[in-house]
């Protein structure tokens, strides 16, 4: 299932991938540390089953609505946290799971696209553009 993410999430459910060194059982435990009791998932039962390789976002299964899911950033500061931490980045079916996931490559690469071969903007003669000069009103 984790394989409709992407390449960027280690299924934890599977055996360790290769690219991670990460200790999969500190996931669950540091999760259930840093939800703290004002947090929307205090008190849920949430089963990690994946986690992105490239950060700290878990992807959580809730075990009383086994078609909820939900993602998670993890601070990793190893004790309860406050506010909306760890922040949830998506909550919802699996095709929402997805749908996120979607726009948040779209955004990714829509950013990789415009930030490459930037320039400093220029006026027509390639000179840096002045604004024009304004008058006192
Ligand atoms: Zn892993």
């Amino acid at each position: 299932m984790a394989a409709e993410l992407g390449d960027d999430w280690c299924d934890v459910t599977a055996d360790r991938a290769e690219d991670c060194d990460l200790d999969h059982l500190a996931l669950a435990a540091e999760l259930s540390t840093e939800v703290h009791p004002a947090h929307p998932f205090f008190g849920t039962a949430l089963e990690v089953i994946a986690h992105r390789l490239t950060n700290d976002d878990v992807l959580c299964r809730h075990r009383a609505t086994p078609s909820r899911y939900s993602i998670l950033h993890l601070t990793w500061s190893h004790r309860e946290e406050i506010g909306g931490c760890p922040t949830i980045d998506a909550d919802g079916e699996w095709r929402h799971i997805i749908a996120y996931e979607n726009a948040v490559d779209a955004a990714l690469s829509g950013a990789a696209l415009s930030g490459e071969g930037r320039k400093p903007e220029q006026g027509p003669t390639g000179q840096p553009r002045e604004e024009a000069p304004r008058r006192p009103s």
